[in-house]
């Protein structure tokens, strides 16, 4: 596929500390950055996926229930507004004590009443932070912003309101902020788990692109053996799959910001995203 670079791009792409000096103006073949394949991951396990995504149930208008712990049964059926009326009034962890609000996710318009919104791109990040607590949005702090300009040099925006090619929906694994934005226990990511798949199932995104370790854990966990254990370098330049929906692994935007040797890296992760969002379908 080619990937055109117009200056806005070259611009954001500066700004990722992707040097772009070197590229013909003009067309650019976004294979030429992307990643090399990692060989880490034994084919077995990579699962560049021919499989057909799974069909959501028909979105239940029925109000989510009360619940102490997160009835995976129950979440499965749930619309789109009853899911996020689910999150917001979730007591499943202790998480619920401290946060001020819960952050079930932002992007493209909803298609309509009670439907997801329509974006080929999901974006899963880890937990809300300080700030995405306070204002109950993902990725609205420093590393929110670093991961926006990625997206402008995708040519994608969380607030586009057009085709679902260039639309993006974020969301995190934890709906709720860990205090002291602690790493996410075990326990809390199994409860937060059914939210997180329900949401996939219902706006059947094109793509994924998981960002850092527990994102890439938790929607990888029942495909690729002892993910916890494999470095996220040596996870990516491949694509897997969660619930039939190709998935692409990259470094979180927060580790980003601190480790700017590894900003080429994940462009050329998106490169590789980019190529299989526009690769025509199976
Ligand atoms: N980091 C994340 O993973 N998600 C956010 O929403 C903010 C920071």
């Amino acid at each position: 596929m080619t990937l055109l670079l117009d200056p806005r791009q070259r611009a954001m792409l500066a700004e990722m500390g992707v040097r772009t000096d070197f590229l013909p103006a003009g067309p650019v073949e976004a294979h030429a950055a992307a990643a090399p394949a990692e060989t880490a991951v034994p084919m077995a396990h990579r699962v560049d996926t021919m499989a057909q995504p799974v069909i959501p149930q028909a979105p239940s208008n029925t109000l989510a229930p009360a619940v102490n712990s997160v009835a995976s049964v129950s979440v499965s059926e749930l619309g789109w507004l009853a899911l996020e009326q689910s999150v917001r009034e979730c007591q499943a962890c202790g998480l619920c004590k401290t946060r001020k609000n819960t952050v079930f996710g932002v992007g493209a318009t909803p298609a309509g009443p009670d439907l997801p919104p329509r974006a080929d791109w999901l974006i899963v990040g880890e937990a809300p932070g300080e700030n995405e607590d306070l204002q109950g949005e993902p990725f609205v702090g420093q590393a929110g912003r670093l991961l926006d300009n990625m997206l402008k040099a995708m040519g994608l925006s969380r607030r586009a309101q057009g085709a679902p090619e260039d639309s993006v929906y974020i969301l995190n694994v934890l709906k709720c902020r860990p205090p002291g934005n602690r790493n996410p226990q075990p326990e809390e990511l199994l409860q937060c788990a059914p939210f997180l798949e329900r949401q996939v199932a219902l706006l059947q995104p094109k793509i994924i692109v998981a960002m850092g370790r527990f994102a890439v854990q938790s929607l990888l966990k029942d495909t690729v053996p002892q993910v916890e254990s494999i470095p996220l370098g040596k996870l990516r330049g491949q694509i897997y799959s969660y619930r039939g929906i190709p998935v692409v692994v990259t470094y979180h935007p927060a580790y980003l910001l601190r480790s700017l040797a590894e900003k080429a890296k994940a462009w050329a992760d998106l490169c590789l995203a980019l190529s299989r969002a526009r690769r025509p379908q199976d």
